[in-house]
């Protein structure tokens, strides 16, 4: 220490003008940091006289600076290392450009990125990637930080910018940390579900200039629900199979009876208990429908250019489902023509496939309501709509609600009973479509070939699907 302060008097005496030095002064008990001044003293010929020397003690300051350099260190090696996928954005530009939207007069910013989704895109790429960790590289396939920041704007999936229009709007609230689940796409093309969060960092909550964004890769867990909702499917499935047994159990004694009732009807006066026998046998035809709708849902083998009337399956799906949903106070309501409907499309394929549409319909409706079926036959097309005043679909989710195993019903959904109709609807050569409002509700339209007639779509109006050839 000593040689050191010594070193820099000698330098201070050599000096033109005056240096700064730090200095470790060290005590037998503690050191002190010392930044002191050395200032030359001359004579009026210029010879050093001697140096003044003007301290402060420092050492506050530096334990100070260590401690942070540390913490930062420590937070580089837990940011660098960390599993899980971590980097930080300036979100400023994006503030920035909010805020020039609304100068320009733009009130509803959801109605403007409705209008204009190409705006999100030029919002997004004006927001840079400050940093990634390993774990984010690895997520996005990416080999470097440059590499990220160069690809990603070229393969940015439609959910992730779902995300992103929320975030902005999130932003626009004023908020600084946004949470959900999006799916990302790598610069390999691949789609990953992922959990994101994304917290502004302390100290930059005003101007989001540094916003730290962690993904959670959802994959295997998808996969695993997925599994699970398979083996749930193989149970369902198993139960309507032991159903449609015991219906056919039920069958045999059922025809029994009724030909025991019609037996003693004949021996039995008029009079109460021949009109008694009249209502035990309503009530047993009443059973009897019941168990014939069981099994004509689980017979198989139907062929899938079979045919069958339209107007005849929605009428006994009805009687089959209306006392159950009842029950949760929906009511079904049918407009349905005078004339059979017939349809390229074998009984039980439209039976499931309307069957789903109900059921997705009553799950909509937790309050109860009218759901309403209306068929109609045009051109050589006969046109199947089921309607809800329910929930409504989130526009979020309109993209997702025909891909297997989108559900947003968690457990209690499989996710396939839209996937399973449209694929039928298509193998009959039909289409399937939709339009919703969240709060409002929700239409189904199933469009099938009247059977005997070729169909053709008009153009401009196939939206999903199309002719399978046959
Ligand atoms: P599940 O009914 O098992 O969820 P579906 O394939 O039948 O699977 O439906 C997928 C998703 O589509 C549902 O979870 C729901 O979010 C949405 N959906 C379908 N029909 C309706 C409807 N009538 N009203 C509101 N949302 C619907
Ligand atoms: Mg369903």
């Amino acid at each position: 220490m000593a040689g050191r302060m010594m070193a820099n008097l000698r330098r201070a005496l050599e000096s033109p003008r005056a240096i700064e030095v730090e200095d470790e002064v060290a005590f037998p008990h503690r050191s002190i940091y010392l930044n002191s001044r050395l200032i030359p003293c001359r004579d009026r010929r210029g010879r050093v006289m001697g140096v003044m020397g003007l301290s402060r003690d420092m050492t506050e300051r530096r334990v100070m600076e260590m401690a942070l350099r540390e913490s930062e260190e420590r937070f580089r090696s837990v940011f660098g290392e960390a599993p899980i996928a971590l980097h930080v954005r300036d979100l400023s530009p994006v503030v920035a450009g909010i805020e020039s939207l609304r100068l320009s007069g733009v009130m509803d910013l959801r109605a403007y990125f409705d209008a204009h989704p190409e705006s999100v895109e030029a919002l997004l790429g004006r927001s840079s990637i400050v940093e990634a960790n390993r774990a984010a590289l690895e997520l996005f396939e990416a080999g470097s930080l440059a590499e990220l920041t160069e690809g990603l704007p070229r393969v940015r999936g439609p959910q992730y910018m779902d995300t992103v229009r929320q975030t902005f709007m999130d932003i626009a609230e004023g908020r600084t940390r946004f949470e959900g689940e999006t799916v990302i796409r790598t610069l390999k093309g691949r789609d990953r579900p992922a959990f994101l969060r994304a917290v502004a960092m302390a100290g930059h909550e005003r101007t989001l200039d540094r916003v730290l964004i962690s993904l959670v890769d959802l994959t295997d867990l998808r996969r695993a629900e997925q599994e699970a909702a398979l083996s749930r499917l193989e149970a369902l499935s198993a139960t309507g199979r032991l159903a449609a047994g015991v219906a056919h159990e039920i069958n045999n004694p059922l025809q029994g009876m009724k030909g025991q009732i019609r037996l003693l009807r004949d021996d039995l006066p008029l009079g109460t208990a021949g009109r008694r026998l009249d209502a035990l046998n309503g009530e047993v035809d009443k059973v009897a429908r019941i168990v014939k709708g069981l099994l004509d849902l689980h017979r198989e083998g139907a062929s899938e250019d079979g045919a069958c009337d339209a107007c005849e399956v929605v009428g006994g799906l009805v009687e089959l489902v209306s006392s159950e949903m009842a029950k949760s106070s929906v009511r079904i309501e049918t407009a349905l023509p005078a004339t059979p409907l017939r349809v390229r499309m074998g009984a039980n394929q439209l039976t499931q496939t309307l069957l789903n549409l109900l059921l997705n319909a009553q799950d909509a409706l937790p309050q109860g309501g009218v759901v309403r079926i209306v068929a109609e036959g045009r051109d050589g097309w006969a046109r199947l709509s089921v309607s809800d005043d329910g929930v409504g679909i989130r526009p979020e989710d309109r993209a997702r609600i025909f891909i297997p195993f989108f559900t947003t019903k968690g457990p209690r959904g499989t996710g396939l009973g839209l996937s399973v109709s449209e694929s039928l609807v298509r193998a009959a050569g039909g289409r399937m479509d939709f339009t919703s409002e969240p709060g409002k509700g929700t239409t189904f339209q199933v469009e099938l070939p009247v059977a005997g007639k070729v169909g053709i779509y008009r153009e401009g109006t196939a939206v999903r699907a199309g002719v399978r050839d046959t």
